[in-house]
């Protein structure tokens, strides 16, 4: 897409603090951290939110989770961290391409505000 953020991120049009790339993910610092470790990992496909991932975006889903462990573990984020994909506006998605936040490195509460 044009016009998207991330996909402009993604294709280095727009700066950002990359931190994985490879061919089908790519992922980098959030620009307003909330926590110490605030990373979002985007598929390169443009997919605007997880409702609209199909079959055929299987893999890619898993591998955003897994990158997102991999950072975790990279980072030392021992005592824990979550991943969180905020889906529509009334979950706060703000950006329409799909992204998966992993947020560590602080105490975190349930439920989620
Ligand atoms: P959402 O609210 O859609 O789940 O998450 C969007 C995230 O993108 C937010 O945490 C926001 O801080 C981050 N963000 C928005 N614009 C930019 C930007 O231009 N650069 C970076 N690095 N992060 C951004
Ligand atoms: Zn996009």
């Amino acid at each position: 897409m044009d016009d998207c953020l991330f996909c402009k991120i993604g294709r280095k049009e727009i700066p950002a603090k990359l931190v994985y790339e490879d061919e089908a993910i790519f992922a980098f610092e959030d620009i307003h951290p909330q926590a110490p470790a605030h990373v979002l990992i985007c598929p390169r496909k443009h997919v605007v939110s997880l409702t609209d991932a199909t079959a055929e975006d299987t893999a890619m889903l898993g591998r955003l989770q897994l990158v997102a462990a991999k950072l975790a573990t990279d980072r030392k984020l021992t005592d824990g961290y979550r991943t969180i994909i905020n889906n529509g506006r009334g979950a706060g998605q703000s950006v329409f391409h799909l992204h998966l936040h992993l947020l560590g490195g602080r105490v975190f509460r349930w439920p989620p505000g």
